[in-house]
């Protein structure tokens, strides 16, 4: 049976049914009867899945009832047993309609049968069983809920479900800790089904350029007059060897993996690094697109591999289809919308429009989609990031445009924005899109947050207005500080936490909800304080505290990190106070004008002249208080006033190869009286640094004697290109600077 024959009343009655025993008026069959088991659990087959759907029934039931149904492995069964597998000679209960992962569970004639569609179907019926009728909730990390009861019933049951997608993917903290957990969230991981792990980003790794990049540099993407060997640039497409090496590649892996059927065969993470040789580009402006060059190669790659599957993606450049080769049916295609924004659905605002188009696009000739998507704020996982509202609409456009695997990206780790909700929302919107996000929303905040639920529920939505009101749009690399006039402004905040003092003050008596209220609450405090970071007054009484707050309750809950680049709570609070709370050092810089001898690039050009010197510090994300030039050196003179006395200049760089934000490589400093001759007073070479956390590093010169001017020049020799390990080789890069001090 599909999904779609259900109404959606039908599917919240089977979602929320929640008869933890069935009415004794509705009992069809009766499990354990007063602590003691009434049939068996009968497995029927030697399939592992078989096996272990047996093994969860056998131990929940008995963490309900306190009574151990026996698992027998056998064909032959009677009235008031549980039987599972489709291994009975005799069997009735029809598979034929179900697929990969389906199950039906019907007991009709007084057992339970439990029948699959392959592979986890039979555990994935197991599961409904549980949380459908017998009430227990998965929650988390080996957090469940259930009612003890010495007797537990069923109801007539008659059900068939298959999962809308054939592979779902998304991420949570517990999937490294608790194996129960990814079962009941039905997820898979890219290690169950993609061939030695090729699942994304595998040019590198199935053609090294370590390998052969110094000999056969023609392997490799030719752009802005040159190969590219490298991690972040890509393949001559059109290369005949090439197809010829990767094809044995990929042919020892599949040998290596019998039982694995698909591998990805795709770009390197790095964006305008495809080949523009004569071949390729003709081929990719025939194309109209610089996918064109890829589905050709790809489908002479498929050729060789009939009865496999080779994915690629469809990001950034190749987010397009071509206009006229259509991918063979064994080529998936990956398709990403890293670039679209989440405020409204994906059929709403611009970027997602585009998306629609790409993936209506490819929908027409290709009906092996994979879609990733983004749902969480990257880098900073612990702030808000409303999009509750869009999850169902956008999940049930990929359905609709021939998506049958799907991976919903919201790292999910322990304290960031809803980890729990967000994950168990969008593993039932996986299975069937047809849910209701907001009945999904009631049953978890009442179960995982008890009496605190209404306020949650409350501050989920008047933040979900707050933000639509506000006009902006919700990137995944924003910082609480992008929405600071928007929906974290002050009068919104100070709602949201009256709703969570509510929602604390009503489970003070439970220590349990109140954890979790209280650690979902951390992305308000994160917010609270990396905006006051940016204000020009500051209550540091207020924030010192605020800020030990965090650090406290981040460490009690065990928050691991505060975005993608591993970061942690702690690393920030100690940046926030040397960095951020008011400096007690003078600096005989502050204030002072600058003059710009070579403008900042594009945005940055016009900063005001005081943007370097008027006290502060820029974060993690390069939108505020930083000062950017792009694939150029930088100078400019500081003016000071009148002449001044000092030993010391320091300038203040981000770190951020993310964004393409690397240190420059030399800057020199000079002074002068009348700010026209200069003579310099010291110079700093900065090594390359290809570590990709996000740092702040000052370069500075130091005299052992006071100088004495009025002018001081900094002239700043960027890195301007990035480099070759780099995902923008061959593109110019930016240095930031957000500070200067002298003292
Ligand atoms: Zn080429």
């Amino acid at each position: 049976m599909n999904y779609s024959r259900y109404s959606i009343i039908t599917l919240l009655f089977l979602l929320f049914g929640l008869a933890a025993n069935a009415r004794k008026d509705n009992v069809t069959m009766t499990l354990v009867e007063n602590g003691r088991p009434q049939g068996r659990i009968i497995v029927t087959t030697h399939e592992a899945a078989d096996r272990q759907a047996a093994a969860l029934l056998q131990d929940f039931i008995q963490r309900i009832s306190g009574a151990r149904m026996e698992i027998r492995h056998e064909t032959t069964s009677r009235k008031g047993d549980i039987v599972i597998g489709n291994g009975a000679p005799n069997n009735t209960v029809p598979t034929v309609d179900l697929s990969e992962d389906g199950f039906r569970l019907t007991n009709g004639d007084g057992r339970l049968h439990i029948v699959s569609g392959g592979d986890k179907g039979a555990i994935y019926g197991a599961i409904t069983l549980l949380e459908r009728f017998l009430g227990i909730r998965y929650w988390g990390d080996h957090e469940y809920s259930l009612t003890p009861a010495k007797t537990v019933a069923l109801p007539a049951i008659n059900i068939a479900e298959n999962p809308a997608f054939r592979y779902r993917q998304s991420q949570h903290y517990a999937m490294a800790t608790d194996s129960l957990y990814t079962l009941w969230m039905r997820l898979e991981s890219p290690g169950d089904v993609f061939a030695g792990g090729y699942w994304v980003h595998t040019f590198d790794r199935l053609l090294p350029s370590a390998v052969y990049g110094e000999a056969h540099p023609e392997y490799y993407s030719y752009f802005n007059g040159q190969r590219h060997p490298g991690k972040a640039s890509q393949w001559c497409l059109s290369n005949p060897d090439v197809l010829e090496i990767v094809t044995a590649k990929l042919d020892s892996i599949f040998k290596a993996h019998p039982q694995q059927h698909i591998l990805s065969v795709s770009q390197n993470d790095g964006n305008y690094t495809n080949c523009q040789c004569e071949h390729c580009k003709a081929l990719d402006e025939h194309e109209g697109a610089p996918s064109g060059s890829l589905i050709h190669f790809l489908n002479k790659l498929a050729d060789r591999f009939p009865d496999k599957e080779i994915s690629t993606l469809a990001y950034l450049y190749t987010m397009r289809p071509p206009k006229h080769v259509k991918p063979r049916p064994n080529v998936n295609i990956m398709l990403c919308s890293i670039d679209c924004d989440r405020e409204v659905s994906l059929t709403e605002n611009a970027s997602g429009r585009e998306f629609v188009r790409a993936i209506e696009g490819w929908s027409r000739v290709s009906d092996n989609i994979f879609v990733w998507d983004y749902g969480i704020n990257f880098d900073n996982y612990l702030t808000p990031f409303p999009n509750f509202h869009i999850l169902a609409d956008n999940i049930r456009l990929f359905k609709q445009n021939n998506v049958t695997m799907h991976f919903s990206q919201i790292a999910s780790v322990r304290g960031g924005d809803f980890a729990e909700m967000r994950t168990w929302i969008v593993s039932k919107l996986m299975w069937n899109p047809q849910y209701d996000t907001d009945s999904l929303m009631t049953v978890f905040l009442n179960g995982y947050y008890g009496d605190g639920a209404p306020y949650i529920y409350r501050y989920i939505k008047m933040l979900e207005g707050a933000l639509m009101g506000s006009g902006q749009r919700l990137w995944i690399y924003d910082s609480p500080v992008s929405h600071k006039q928007g929906m974290l402004k002050p009068a919104l905040m100070r709602r949201y936490a009256d709703l969570f003092d509510h929602a604390e003050a009503a489970v003070a008596g439970d220590s349990i909800h109140l954890a979790r209220i209280r650690r979902t609450r951390l992305p308000l405090l994160y917010s609270e304080l990396d905006i006051a970071r940016t204000e020009t007054t500051m209550d540091t009484t207020a924030i010192s505290r605020k800020l030990a707050l965090f650090e406290q309750r981040a460490t009690l809950f065990d928050v691991p990190m505060l975005n993608e680049r591993y970061n942690t709570p702690i690393e920030y609070a100690t940046l926030y106070r040397t960095r951020y709370m008011p400096r007690t050092e003078r600096n005989i810089a502050a204030g002072a004008t600058v003059r710009f001898l070579t403008p900042p690039t594009g945005r940055y050009a016009t900063p005001g002249n005081t943007a370097l010197t008027d006290g502060l510090y820029g974060g993690a994300t390069f939108g505020e208080s930083w000062i950017g030039w792009e694939g150029i050196d930088g100078a400019f003179i500081l003016d000071l006033g009148e002449p001044q006395s000092f030993s010391e200049i320091r300038t203040d760089f981000l770190h951020q190869l993310g964004a393409w934000i690397l240190l420059p490589k030399c800057i020199r400093y000079s002074i002068s009286d009348d700010g026209d001759t200069f003579h310099e007073i010291g110079a700093v070479d900065q090594p390359e640094d290809r570590e990709s956390k996000v740092k702040f590093v000052e370069l500075s010169s130091r005299n052992p004697q006071p100088l004495t001017a009025r002018y001081i020049k900094v002239e700043i020799t960027g890195t301007k290109t990035c480099p070759h390990w780099h995902y923008g080789v061959g593109h110019p890069c930016w240095f930031f600077i957000d500070e200067i001090v002298v003292q």
